[in-house]
């Protein structure tokens, strides 16, 4: 059976495989658990470049991963771990009421970000 290796077409210039199983290892490897949560990758070419990366659903159960979250290792390792923290965010705290809680969420989000990279940089990741 023909099995892709490689980003196709606009998504070639994107190193790191868009798919579930590339997805799911890197998870893995930073321990960023998914148990729970549905990941959709969304193949959108119009957002290729814009720094936009993923997004969590305000229901706690969807991630959305953005073109620009495959554009390394790392950049995804982030993006798992940064969505990852904002589904706990939903699920535990419910929606952000207004702005600040809303800059809080991402404070914490972002402050994770380095904590999971180094954990997966401790396993051999690069
Ligand atoms: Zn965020």
């Amino acid at each position: 059976m023909f099995r892709r290796t490689a980003n196709q077409g606009a998504f070639s210039e994107l190193p790191v495989l868009m798919d579930l199983k590339t997805v799911r290892s890197y998870a893995n490897e930073a321990g960023v658990g998914l148990d729970g949560v549905k990941v959709r990758i969304i193949r959108d070419e119009s957002m290729i470049g814009k720094d936009l990366h993923g997004y969590t659903h305000p229901n706690g159960k969807f991630i959305d991963l953005y073109p620009d979250a495959f554009s390394s290792p790392e950049n995804l390792v982030r993006t798992l771990g940064h969505e990852r923290m904002h589904v706990y965010q939903v699920r535990t705290f419910g929606v952000p009421q207004n702005a600040v809680e809303l800059r809080l969420n991402e404070n914490a989000a972002y402050g994770l970000e380095d904590s999971f990279v180094k954990y997966w940089q401790s396993k051999g990741g690069r």
